[in-house]
């Protein structure tokens, strides 16, 4: 897992949407196009700290393509996020968009903070001043944010009433992953978990596995992770080992989740756990199980510890959690993979459902996003395993080839201009 600056992230995305074009014989121009990010903002900016102190806090928002509708992506706050791991994010992004059919492009944010140590006034400050720096971009039919690792509804909410004071008027579409008072979506919360969990219960079924005697471990016990751990087990799967930054818990009979999330929620992590025997974060990817969700940051799965994970299904909550080597390395060793832009897409289908409900003024129920969400993982997996069985590819470069196509339709359809 890298902890430092990555300089080797866009490096990677790059590679690869190159590759498939040249694989693809997709135009040039869409290739070359698709190699830069369209938009990037680097800004500076001030905040006042609790004790008067004015800091300098540095944030970025990168939109990698609009062809195929407003740019989509998250904002992350992160001491080690770096501009090139921003870039990688959204080019992810709009790839992501792609594959699962939803009419957006792709953007990244961040800003370079440890949240964990800032104040409410000091988060809020940050958030409101980063959001103004960054409006020239932001808007409902331009750019628009949502959560991302180290923000939540409550940001999105500063960074909504932000934007919404500079128009003179509310504008709350401009954001998703809202908190529900202001527009937010029902199933927005658990919306990237589930689609996780759908993934992988598809996964199973292609592979004849039986969910109920399925065994899973979990990398990452946040937003994704857990709620992923939560539904799987509600599938009648067997979650063994989860962990957090700190470690992870391991008990081949089965946690009791219930118990765990509830003691995560009171400490703030998973370690000590009763019933369960402690395990390092590297010792827990190389479990024996049948699924193995990586929910945390991005290098999980490396050249190095490739070799001994030991899952049958892999499925990346995280965005860019496998390196191009170690991808080989578990495609070779014949594990089956459901990549980050398909499998924690989610999130940003039930972003578009809250884009969609907030423009018309009308929200529907759980169970009917919940529903949507489901069809439109289901359509893009089969389309993915189609193209992955079809042109003998791994699933990764399937999950390109989907969404290079439908970009490279839309890029060569509008042209270039003038
Ligand atoms: P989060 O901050 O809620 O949770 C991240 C979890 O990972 C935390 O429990 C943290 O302790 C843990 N973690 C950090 N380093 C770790 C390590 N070395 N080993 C084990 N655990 C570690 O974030 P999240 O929203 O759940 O996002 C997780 C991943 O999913 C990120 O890569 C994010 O980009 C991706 N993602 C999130 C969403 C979303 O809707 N939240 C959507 C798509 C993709």
């Amino acid at each position: 897992m890298s902890t430092g600056p990555n300089e080797q992230a866009f490096q990677n995305v790059r590679k690869l949407i190159s590759d498939v074009c040249q694989q693809m014989n997709i135009a040039e121009m869409c290739r070359v196009r698709l190699m830069e990010c369209e938009r990037e903002l680097t800004v500076h900016f001030p905040v006042k700290m609790d004790d008067g102190e004015v800091k300098v806090f540095s944030g970025f928002r990168v939109v990698h393509s609009d062809s195929r509708g407003p740019a989509k992506g998250g904002i992350r706050y992160h001491p080690d996020v770096t501009l090139d791991e921003v870039r990688a994010l959204a080019a992810l992004m709009s790839l992501k968009t792609a594959v699962v059919n939803v009419p957006y492009g792709g953007a990244k944010g961040a800003v370079v903070c440890n949240p964990k140590t800032l104040s409410q006034g000091e988060l809020e400050r940050l958030t409101r001043r980063y959001a103004a720096e960054i409006a020239i971009l932001m808007g409902p039919e331009s750019d628009i944010p949502a959560p991302d690792v180290g923000t939540n509804p409550q940001i999105m909410a500063w960074i909504m009433d932000t934007y919404s004071t500079g128009r003179g008027y509310s504008v709350p579409a401009v954001v998703t992953g809202k908190p529900l008072e202001i527009g937010g979506s029902k199933g927005r919360f658990e919306a990237t978990g589930r689609g996780c969990t759908v993934s992988a219960l598809l996964a199973t079924k292609h592979l004849g596995v039986n969910p109920r005697e399925a065994t899973v471990v979990v990398q990452g016990c946040g937003n994704v992770g857990a709620t992923a751990a939560e539904l799987l087990a509600g599938e009648g799967c067997r979650v063994i080992a989860i962990s957090d930054s700190k470690g992870g818990v391991y008990n081949p009979k089965g946690l009791d989740l219930e118990g765990l999330l509830a003691k995560k929620k009171e400490i703030g992590s998973v370690i000590g756990f009763r019933n369960a025997e402690t395990v390092t974060n590297a010792e827990l990817l190389e479990l024996k199980c049948d699924i193995l969700v990586v929910a945390a940051l991005e290098h999980a799965l490396v050249k190095a510890n490739a070799p001994s994970v030991k899952a049958r299904i892999i499925v990346e909550g995280a965005n860019g959690p496998t390196t191009p080597d170690a991808n080989k390395i578990l495609c070779d060793k014949g594990i089956f993979i459901a990549p980050d832009i398909l499998a924690n897409a989610g999130g940003v289908i039930v972003s578009y459902l809250e884009w969609v409900q907030g423009l018309q003024s009308f929200f529907w129920d759980e169970a009917e996003v919940n529903n949507y969400l489901r069809k439109l993982m289901t359509n893009a997996f089969a389309e993915v395993l189609h193209i992955s069985q079809h042109d003998k590819v791994d699933m990764r470069t399937a999950a390109y080839m989907s969404a290079l196509r439908k970009l490279a339709a839309a890029m060569t359809i509008r042209g270039v201009f003038p």
